[in-house]
């Protein structure tokens, strides 16, 4: 009776420490346990076995895996109803560019306060589509992965710290020569052309040896570099050959670090293959000298079959040229789940001449936005397509990376964009246990986390994401999130969106 009262008493306390320390109270609102009853398990190395059970979550970990519903709910646990849903573990986006603003050139090109709302929904944005890991290709600007990681509820993040472009090549080609270097520290020194290079960088701090040991040394898990010949009015940029190549990855092996490669074309993937890369992170859009052909020839079938038989991690990122057609797609800006992942503010600048700028440089002179739209479709994307549907049918190695945003697109929005590329994905040929895979334990074993991530199993981070419907049976269920799980922290998937009521 007197252990009641006080019972009563102290839930009288914490009732009323609710009400007037709203802001304190947040805390207390994550149960220590979670007991997620009676949902379907899916998860990648046991598909074979989709049972309904339970999930245990404590202390911000899967304490256990009841498949089958043989265990009663734990004491003080709080119980989320599964019944009739899908529990996955939380996807892993392997080719995101968090500090890149899309549609502007670079980021004073948009207001600040527009930049600064982009920011802050930015983490949510991709818990909102279920991305609870990404990694980081290219840190431009160090400040906004450090605010990303302090943000109250974020993605995991892993990055490959400042990329090893070739001096004076892609993307340094983007900036005007006397301006170029400083925002890459790590290029790589091209001692043919001393002369194109300021005086004031010297050769030997800017070896492939040199820049992987910074890389490393900033914590990295990957270093990132490009084979880009260039395109549109950039053509015939400067590649690192063979021996660089040769030297960044024995340097990236001796540090423990995965090679990762920029390649889009299918000589700058030869290269890629040659040079025993971890990940090509792009797909292959242009075929070169077979550019004209309708179906994959002989000769990059070969270079894909040594692609397959080398395990090399592969992303297609279809998205990437989905995403310039966007502007010659007059539906695309009227989506409504783009509210859900950027500020009004900034869809209104698209939408403005200014924002617009892209779409000019993409355009052909004279040429309708329908005309752009199926000169795009039936070139690169069906390049790409067919890639990927040969990849997929020989069970290569696909890694899901979306490369959001790609360059200075609008058409590859945070979370939104892996969306729209697993549904290219699908569309292109993969198997939807492909793609699931692709998004979990393959990037998982990949960046050697999945000990700790990229399956429902007891030990692991509780990384999780309820869906509506099945991912086996449509890609369309993953736009079915309800519930949202980091480290144990649950949201409901309308408190994650942009565009959420009340206040930030
Ligand atoms: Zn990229």
């Amino acid at each position: 009776m007197r252990r009641r009262g006080m019972e009563r008493i102290a839930r009288i306390a914490v009732t009323l420490a609710l009400l007037v320390l709203p802001v304190i109270a947040a805390g207390a609102e994550t149960p220590m346990r979670t007991w997620i009853a009676g949902v379907s398990i899916v998860s990648p190395e046991s598909l074979d076995r989709i049972e309904t059970g339970n999930v245990l979550i404590e202390g911000g970990r899967i304490a256990l895996v009841d498949r089958g519903g043989k265990v009663a709910k734990p004491d003080g646990a709080t119980e989320v109803n599964g019944k009739g849903k899908f529990l996955i573990p939380g996807l892993i986006d392997s080719h995101v560019h968090l500090a890149s603003i899309p549609g502007a050139a670079d980021p004073s090109s948009i207001k600040p306060e527009i930049t600064k709302a982009y920011y802050e929904q930015l983490p949510r944005s991709y818990l909102y589509y279920g991305y609870t890991t990404l990694v980081d290709l290219v840190v431009v600007n160090r400040k906004v992965l450090e605010d990303f990681r302090r943000a109250p509820l974020h993605p995991d993040l892993l990055d490959c710290g400042e990329p090893l472009p070739f001096a004076n090549g892609y993307p340094m080609n983007f900036a005007p020569p006397g301006v170029r270097f400083e925002p890459f520290p790590n290029f790589v020194y091209d001692t043919k052309h001393p002369e194109a290079i300021p005086s004031k960088y010297k050769p030997e701090d800017h070896t492939p040896e040199a820049d992987v040991a910074r890389v490393s040394k900033s914590g990295a898990v990957c270093v990132k570099t490009f084979i880009e010949h260039g395109f549109a009015a950039d053509k015939n940029l400067p590649v690192p050959d063979a021996e660089i190549l040769a030297r960044i990855r024995k340097a990236s092996t001796q540090a423990n670090l995965l090679m990762m490669v920029h390649a889009n074309s299918f000589d700058s993937q030869t290269s890629a293959v040659n040079a025993g890369s971890d990940i090509i992170v792009h797909g292959m859009w242009t075929w070169d000298s077979f550019e004209t052909s309708q179906e994959v020839p002989p000769e990059i079938k070969a270079l894909l079959d040594r692609i397959v038989e080398k395990k090399i991690g592969y992303q297609p990122t279809i998205q990437v040229i989905g995403g310039a057609n966007a502007y010659f797609d007059p539906e695309y800006l009227k989506n409504p789940a783009i509210l859900k992942v950027i500020p009004e503010s900034m869809l209104e600048w698209f939408k403005t001449p200014e924002g617009q700028w892209f779409k000019k440089e993409l355009a052909g002179p004279g040429a309708s936005d329908a005309k752009m739209f199926e000169a795009i479709e039936r070139g690169p994307t069906h390049r790409v397509r067919q890639v990927t549907a040969y990849l997929a049918s020989k069970n290569a190695n696909l890694l899901f990376g979306t490369d959001t945003p790609s360059g200075p697109t609008y058409g590859n929005l945070p979370g939104l964009n892996g969306y729209l590329e697993m549904q290219q994905l699908a569309k292109a040929g993969e198997s939807l246990a492909q793609l699931f895979k692709s998004a979990t334990i393959s990037n998982a074993r990949e960046f050697k986390i999945d000990s700790q991530v990229g399956t429902i199993e007891a030990g692991k981070v509780a990384n999780l994401v309820l869906l509506e419907k099945s991912p086996l049976e449509s890609v369309e269920a993953y736009d079915g999130v309800v519930t949202v799980w980091i480290r144990g922290k649950a949201s409901s998937r309308a408190d994650l969106a942009a565009n959420r009521a009340g206040p930030r």
